[in-house]
């Protein structure tokens, strides 16, 4: 696919960094955008100017939409002068907005009556990952046109995961945010907390970047070793241990008056979960306790296909 030509439409704070990246690393470039001056860098750069989707997608074979939402999503691909008046059959179109996952496999339906392709590929890393080239790219569709797209995704993307199906790269992204920004708020708490009790802000957050959490060990490797496995005998560090440092930081939240919902979550699941008889088994056998809310769901990963 080195000599493909490629349509780019949404070159905002995302996208002008993609779209970039893809001109160096040497592919003729078409872009739209429904503000011409977010373009300036990509024509400069030697990009050619589309005055429409349906232009753009006409002289494109892989079309990249990089938009604010859903709502942008469906006007540019179906909408007036849209991707899918242009596009050719056998051409392909890859969304790397977050968007919704219900959408786009109902456009991936859409597009194939025209015999062409419909791909989800959403990304992380935020715009100075969008710069330097430094994304995840979660991608969603057929896996043969995956294979096909990967040289071009990987001139702006470092890290590319083929999830499955379409839809299932938009499913990933919203999980990461979902998980990232849930993040944040629990991080805000400790942070309030730790200043409130009289802890410099500088070395607080140096304390939690040097902790096992800021380390990442979360993902890399508490959760590869003991809940995804669904291993919780012997435990790493038991329950009725990790429930007693919560217990202790909200002793410390009543008295300098911080609320700490989340925490206080934390707490009430390990407590729950203490009462059904596992305080000696290790502390993330509480997150069974989600699963069981969310109807039976295992989350789990063989040795095989183990993460860590
Ligand atoms: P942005 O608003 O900076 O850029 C969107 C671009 O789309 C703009 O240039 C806008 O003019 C253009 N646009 C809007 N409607 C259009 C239309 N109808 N036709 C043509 N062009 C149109 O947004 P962004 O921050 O670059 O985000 C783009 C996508 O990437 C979003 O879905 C966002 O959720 C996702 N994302 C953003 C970040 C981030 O840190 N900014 C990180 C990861 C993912």
């Amino acid at each position: 696919m080195d000599h493909i030509n490629i349509g780019f439409i949404g070159l905002g704070n995302m996208g002008a960094g993609m779209c970039l990246n893809i001109i160096k690393n040497g592919y003729k470039v078409t872009v739209h955008d429904i503000n011409k001056d977010s373009a300036v860098s990509a024509l400069e750069m030697g990009a050619v100017w589309a005055n429409s989707p349906k232009e753009l997608a006409q002289k494109s074979d892989v079309i990249f939409t990089s938009l604010p939402g859903p709502k942008e999503v469906e006007a540019v691909s179906v909408g007036e002068q849209s991707i899918l008046d242009g596009i050719d059959e056998g051409s392909i179109w890859v969304d790397l907005s977050t968007s919704s996952p219900n959408l786009i496999q109902a456009l991936h339906e859409t597009f194939a009556s025209k015999g062409a392709k419909v791909m989800d590929a959403p990304v992380s890393g935020g715009v100075t990952g969008a710069e330097s080239g430094r994304l995840a790219i979660m991608v969603g569709g057929d896996e043969e046109t995956f294979n096909n797209l990967k040289s071009v995704l990987e001139s702006f993307g470092d890290r590319v995961t083929y999830t499955g199906p379409i839809g299932t790269g938009t499913i990933c992204k919203l999980m990461n945010n979902a998980f990232q920004y849930g993040m944040e708020v629990l991080l805000s708490e400790s942070l309030t907390l730790g200043v409130k009790a009289g802890v410099n802000t500088q070395k607080l957050v140096e304390c939690l970047r040097n902790g096992g959490g800021g380390r990442g060990n979360i993902l890399n490797v508490t959760f590869p070793q003991t809940y995804l496995k669904g291993k919780f005998d012997p435990p790493r560090f038991k329950l009725t241990g990790a429930q007693k440092d919560v217990s202790l930081a909200l002793e410390l939240a009543r008295q300098h008056d911080v609320p700490m919902a989340s925490a206080t979550h934390t707490y009430n699941e390990m407590t729950s979960a203490i009462n059904r008889g596992w305080g000696d088994l290790d502390s993330r056998v509480s997150l069974l306790l989600q699963e069981e809310r969310a109807g039976n769901i295992e989350v789990r990963i063989t040795d095989e296909d183990d993460v860590s």
